[in-house]
């Protein structure tokens, strides 16, 4: 029988290869305990199954024992390692279980009702709900670059919009820590020595980059940075150790692009980063909101946004302009919901409460959208609605902000904090990746050891 065991906190958790224990412990404090670390490693269930636990009185702290963890994953038992998982590994594993969130946003301009359903209502649902150990929310101001070399001061001016918008969403500085990715070299780094485990075929095959050089007409032109940001973008989400990105649909490329990477750097030099989930939003309409104009995304890039910072009147003004259904012409034609952004919005914004509120003819938006579709409700008095409905959304978000705008320096300061505090995060992972890919040279006694003995 092979025991090993080791000390973490006030446990023992200990590997065992095969083995029968001593009767489980029926003292109350040691099951509790047992369940407790029984609970936390479902986490782990990817990696190993726990097959069964006793608590062993052994004195205080009471004994943990599992009696077994057989891998599930392949990529352990490839690499010929022993049938369980090495302690060590269940302890970093362990130690990395938290939940760290990152997400960020272009400095391009204001936020728009995109980024609100797409990422930010959820960033803001995921802080007030605590369950994470860390919150990482950047402007990608590095990455804006990548398509505006020409245009630096758009960037720069942008800076302090997105800021306000985060605030005024309801971004709480004390939970989340707000950063400037340009400020922090460790990233630009670390995109370097990624992008020699990526060919540029991989990139080519991103459906998000493809369509992005399109929108943008790059053609044959495109900035290598440009082409490069899904690398730049693994290295924002790696060098915080983020399990959970919140985004937007056309994320996914992104995130499954810098799993691979993940993968890669793992299995060439070991251990160190760990592979992130995407959190995509769970409303249909909100994974991709279209534009005003019908345009499959509603984008910076395309001015076809509704900006959370806009007063009501220009908001107004863009719904009365917004695409609807072309073959819908007279209040008698039957219409289209699919497709038709008035709808669309709905679907992302609209509840039953609204309804209630603004028009109490209808129960809810599938009452209202039969309607639509058998014909005999103009446009007008949907959009109406649906005016209604982002006002009460969006009031207060504009009132917040313009509280934030009274104390710009302040907003400054609260980036900067960020800044400094996100660097330090980074900086660590830094560490663990030089020495990982063994290019800690003067860190390194070792190698200079050897090195001076080879030339003795
Ligand atoms: P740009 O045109 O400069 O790329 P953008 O409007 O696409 O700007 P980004 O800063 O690239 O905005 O995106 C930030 C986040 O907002 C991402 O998570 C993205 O998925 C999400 N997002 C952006 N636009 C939408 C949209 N229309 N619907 C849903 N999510 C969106
Ligand atoms: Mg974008």
């Amino acid at each position: 029988m092979l025991l090993k065991v080791l000390r973490q906190k006030d446990l023992f958790l200990l590997e065992i290869n095969a083995m029968k224990f001593e009767s489980p412990c029926t003292n109350q404090e040691n099951q509790q305990s047992l369940r407790g670390l029984q609970q936390r490693f479902e986490n782990l269930s990817d990696l190993c199954t726990l097959k069964s636990g006793y608590a062993l009185n052994r004195g205080c702290p009471p004994f943990l024992v599992f009696e077994w963890f057989s891998l599930k994953k392949t990529e352990y038992s490839s690499q010929n390692q022993k049938k369980t998982l090495p302690l060590q590994l269940i302890n970093d594993r362990y130690n990395n279980m938290g939940k760290i969130i990152l997400t960020g946003d272009r400095p391009t301009g204001r936020l728009h009702l995109g980024h609100y359903v797409g990422s930010l209502r959820r960033r803001v649902e995921l802080q007030n709900e605590g369950n994470y150990d860390k919150m990482f929310v950047f402007i990608a101001d590095a990455q804006a670059l990548t398509d505006n070399a020409d245009n630096p001061e758009k960037v720069r001016q942008n800076i302090v919009e997105v800021a306000l918008d985060y605030l005024s969403v309801g971004l709480d500085p004390e939970k989340v820590t707000i950063f400037i990715q340009s400020m922090i070299p460790e990233l630009t780094e670390l995109t370097f020595y990624y992008m020699n485990l990526v060919t540029v075929s991989r990139l080519q095959r991103n459906p998000t980059v493809k369509t992005e050089i399109q929108m943008r007409n790059f053609e044959t032109s495109i900035p290598v940075g440009f082409f490069t940001y899904p690398i730049s973008q693994a290295a924002d989400i790696t060098a915080f150790k983020a399990t959970t990105v919140p985004v937007g649909e056309d994320q996914e490329p992104m995130l499954e692009q810098c799993r691979e990477i993940v993968r890669r750097f793992n299995n060439i030099y070991g251990e160190v980063l760990v592979e992130p989930e995407i959190m995509l939003p769970t409303n249909q309409a909100c994974l991709r909101l279209p534009g005003t104009d019908g345009n499959a995304k509603m984008s910076k890039s395309l001015g076809n946004c509704i900006y959370l910072s806009d007063p009501s009147k220009e908001m107004q003004a863009k719904i009365k302009s917004a695409y609807t259904d072309p073959e819908h012409l007279r209040i008698e034609d039957p219409g289209h919901v699919e497709g038709n952004v008035v709808f669309t919005y709905l679907d992302a914004f609209s509840t039953d409460d609204d309804f209630r509120e603004f028009w109490p003819d209808y129960q809810n938006l599938d009452e209202l959208k039969d309607h639509y579709r058998r014909g005999g409700l103009g446009d007008v008095k949907c959009k109406k609605f649906l005016m209604k409905v982002l006002d009460k959304q969006l009031e207060p978000i504009r009132q917040r902000r313009h509280e934030f705008e009274k104390d710009i320096p302040e907003v400054f300061n609260i980036l900067k904090k960020g800044t400094d505090a996100a660097r330090e995060v980074a900086a660590q992972t830094l560490h663990e990746v030089r020495q990982a890919m063994r290019i800690n040279y003067f860190d390194d006694l070792s190698l200079i050891q050897q090195q001076a003995e080879k030339y003795q």
